[in-house]
């Protein structure tokens, strides 16, 4: 559902052979539900399917770039079918991990992989929060341009699971702080992500937005068809790391999380930690360090 009906969950938008994508739920901190995921698949897909687009820019309307996966806003949807795109089961009316694993596979998983895999580059644009499952839409981009005020974070570790679906942060963050960042579940400053090699470019929020565009020119003056071979040998090479195999296990391991929880607590996201997630989600969050 759409919280302004005139409105896109996903703006989409071109600029000569740049496509501008805006996640458009900013009340909720663009937080998101099934809706907004298909939605922002849809907008990736045209991009990609548009010849003459070159590159996209990933941004979030409003203060934030994304605050997660939507735990309570009043477009929650959980329980709604949409048009697949895996050859997963759908979730609804099953129980489990019938049921969870299923859906994350699609929806989680899935469309990370779906996006990361566009031919094309990708650039993330983060002002604001950018947590749990925010990354995983950070993380599929090829770039990331951050703002000064933008904080990252995956507290999914109180909520009883491994972390977030999209189980990047080795290759993202190295292995050292991905312990931490984890371990701890705290907020992180864009500057501590750009000297761990997470994000491209800090810079004033103002600037946020001509950086992104400066980056996405300077892109577009080179050959398609050579980004999409550049681009596919960066992930070869990260293929040759085992980073397939090693999402697969961690969203295997999440699933062990997740049933834990329901067995012991009655529901998938009632680890101990729910309510401190439910607060930590909910920015404005001040980060715990610099
Ligand atoms: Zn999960």
């Amino acid at each position: 559902m759409s919280e302004e009906p005139d409105e896109p969950l996903v703006r989409f938008e071109t600029e000569g052979p740049v496509a501008w994508l805006t996640l458009n739920r900013p009340r909720y901190r663009n937080a998101q539900n099934s809706a907004l995921l298909y939605a922002l698949d849809d907008a990736f897909a045209r991009f990609a399917a548009d010849d003459e687009l070159i590159v996209a820019v990933l941004g979030g309307a409003g203060d934030h770039f994304s605050a997660g996966h939507d735990l309570k806003s009043p477009g929650l949807d959980y329980e709604k079918s949409f048009d697949r795109r895996t050859m997963w089961w759908d979730h609804v009316g099953k129980a489990g991990a019938d049921r969870t694993w299923a859906r994350e596979e699609e929806i989680y998983l899935g469309m990370y992989r779906r996006w990361r895999a566009i031919p094309k580059p990708t650039i993330a644009v983060v002002q604001g929060a950018c947590l749990a499952g925010a990354l995983k839409l950070a993380w599929a981009c090829d770039l990331i341009v951050a703002a000064d005020d933008a904080y990252f974070a995956d507290p999914l570790v109180l909520m009883g699971v491994n972390g977030v679906e999209a189980f990047k942060h080795p290759w993202e963050c190295g292995i050292r702080f991905a312990k931490e960042m984890l371990f701890t579940g705290r907020p992180f400053s864009a500057q501590r992500a750009y000297e761990l090699g997470m994000v491209n470019r800090v810079v004033p929020v103002a600037d946020l937005h001509a950086t992104a565009a400066e980056l996405a020119a300077d892109i577009a003056r080179m050959p398609r068809l050579s980004l999409a071979l550049a681009k596919s040998a960066v992930h070869a090479a990260e293929e040759a790391m085992g980073q397939r195999v090693a999402m697969d296990t961690a969203l295997a391991l999440h699933q062990i999380g997740h049933l834990q929880n329901e067995l012991v607590n009655g529901s998938r996201t009632a680890g101990q930690g729910v309510d401190e997630i439910r607060t930590a989600m909910d920015p404005p969050v001040v980060p715990a360090e610099s």
